[in-house]
């Protein structure tokens, strides 16, 4: 079976519109971005915690970046290649007293104001590891390391699906190791990341997925991902159940961002790295979409695990 454009479009817009009516998204006018409620917040709070608890055996460094990253970086990451269409560069006024009268000018005359911004040395972060991986320059001990991140991330995408945010947030564990160390981390963390799904009440199943590379030739790069089996995402039906939605995506990035940032393991070689992402505002509207808006009325065994 499959459901038309249209018919999916509805069915997002339809959620979408619960959503606001409920007070539990809150419109900003432009698609996809969405302020949020107590409640909202409440649930993603309670699921983090509950995340925190199943990853405590992993004894991770925690690390908190806020949603902009160096320019340089960005560049560094291979995203500006992959993914020209998601990114998003931060621009501001840098002029003088006449550069500012000519571009209130422009404003008032309703043209392009913008033309008189300049790109400052900041990008928005694409994705909740990206802002590490440049800290993490040199050495690492025998070890590894394993990093528990949380940050704002920006995709350029506007849409009426709710679950398709343009600024979100990703809960990640990410390994810094050997292919090993790397490999243990996604598999170990795949089927953790199923059962915490699992046990708050998703119906969450493994795919392997690819990422949305950008043009024809990312067609051939997002086969070639599936063919080394390096991502898998846990999905769930959101708004329809014709098209499930990935909540988490289970990476592994072989020794790219080990050659990108110079990351070396401990006998030299270019470090490997793998990572989760929890899908924060995904898992919340997967939860409820699946047990309704009012998490007092939840399953007593999901409002027990989530210590609601
Ligand atoms: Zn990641």
């Amino acid at each position: 079976m499959c459901l038309d454009d249209e018919s999916l479009t509805a069915a997002y817009r339809q959620y979408q519109t619960e959503l606001v009516e409920a007070g539990l998204l809150i419109s900003l006018g432009v698609p996809g971005l969405y302020g949020r409620s107590g409640i909202f917040e409440g649930v993603i709070e309670h699921f983090e915690q509950y995340v925190t608890q199943r990853g405590a055996f992993a004894r991770a460094e925690v690390m908190r970046f806020p949603p902009m990253m160096s320019r340089q970086h960005y560049l560094r990451t291979g995203h500006i290649q992959n993914f020209p269409d998601l990114m998003g560069s931060v621009h501001t006024f840098q002029g003088g007293d006449r550069e500012h009268l000519k571009l209130l000018e422009a404003r008032e005359k309703g043209e392009d104001w913008t033309r008189n911004l300049a790109a400052t040395e900041s990008m928005m972060v694409p994705a909740a590891c990206y802002p590490l991986y440049p800290t993490a320059t040199g050495t690492l001990p025998s070890v590894g390391r394993t990093v528990d991140l949380r940050c704002f991330v920006f995709r350029c995408e506007p849409s009426s699906d709710p679950a398709r945010m343009q600024l979100f947030r990703q809960r990640e564990y990410v390994r810094l190791g050997t292919a090993e160390q790397a490999l243990d981390h996604r598999n170990g963390w795949l089927k953790r990341g199923q059962e915490i799904l699992n046990a708050v009440g998703l119906d969450a199943r493994p795919v392997v997925a690819n990422d949305p590379f950008f043009g024809r030739g990312g067609q051939m790069l997002a086969a070639t991902q599936v063919e080394q089996d390096l991502k898998y995402e846990l999905v769930v039906p959101i708004a329809t159940a014709v098209k499930p939605t990935a909540i988490a995506s289970c990476n592994y990035h072989l020794d790219h961002f080990g050659h990108a940032f110079d990351i070396k393991t401990a006998d030299g070689k270019p470090a490997h790295s793998a990572c989760i992402g929890f899908g924060l505002e995904r898992i919340a509207l997967a939860l409820f979409k699946t047990h309704g808006f009012d998490p007092t009325q939840w399953p007593t065994d999901v409002k027990r695990v989530l210590a609601l």
